[in-house]
């Protein structure tokens, strides 16, 4: 039977009759609500931008226990790092939080001839793969750590896997920056000008040229963001 045939014989065929009608009023409604939610652009768009992107949880990735105590913090603060080991795209996120939580909760000698203390946990709260995966480092209520001279009481520590003195970080990264960046400063209340590079505050390469020299745009984009989502 041909649509034609369905809309002259309504009443011989209830069934496919009623379904036209339910079809039609479905086209009413989004051409009604889909026109506000179009004039309404900029908190659907606020929202969706500062939602929780996803994140591979420490028990997805089988993380250890953190060994002995760490101190509380608030956030105030949102500081970018590198991880200065070259890109890797053969070893899954999971194998490398493992790696990094192993380095961190074991002593060691620095390249620069320091000693390395275990650390409670993974030094970073958040880690992003050169695929832009995201996978939750430390718990974000406490306080990360730090080889350099600067106090991370009160930092959310995000690292991209990269030595973006040499790389450039992968578009895949830069994506999932923004969105935890977004995420982070309108739930933690953060401002863009507190989104700054790990050597803003102390003496270091990281988080290396190739990735700071984004952070003026991010920072920006933060800034709108936040703005708009006062506005709401
Ligand atoms: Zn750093």
């Amino acid at each position: 039977m041909t649509l034609f045939e369905t809309v002259l014989t309504p009443y011989k065929n209830m069934k496919q009759f009623f379904l036209l009608i339910i079809i039609f009023i479905l086209l009413l409604s989004y051409s009604v609500f889909g026109n506000r939610e179009t004039i309404a652009i900029t908190p659907t768009r606020v929202f969706r931008q500062t939602s929780r992107p996803k994140i591979i949880s420490r028990k997805k990735w089988k993380a250890k226990e953190p060994i002995g105590k760490a101190q509380k913090h608030t956030i105030g603060y949102i500081t970018i790092h590198h991880t200065a080991t070259l890109q890797n795209e053969k070893i899954t996120i999971e194998k490398k939080m493992q790696n990094l939580q192993n380095f961190s909760q074991n002593e060691s000698l620095l390249a620069s001839g320091k000693a390395k203390p275990a650390w409670f946990d993974v030094p970073y709260h958040y880690y992003i793969g050169v695929d832009g995966k995201i996978a939750e480092g430390r718990e974000i209520k406490f306080v990360g750590d730090t080889n350099t001279e600067y106090d991370p009481t009160g930092h959310a520590l995000i690292v991209l896997e990269g030595n973006f003195q040499t790389e450039q970080p992968s578009s895949r990264q830069q994506k999932s920056l923004q969105k935890i960046v977004a995420w982070l400063a309108f739930n933690r209340k953060v401002s863009a000008s507190k989104i700054k590079a790990h050597n803003d505050y102390a003496a270091t390469a990281c988080p290396g040229e190739n990735l700071k020299k984004l952070l003026p745009a991010l920072r920006q984009k933060i800034g709108e963001i936040n703005r708009a989502s006062e506005k709401r």
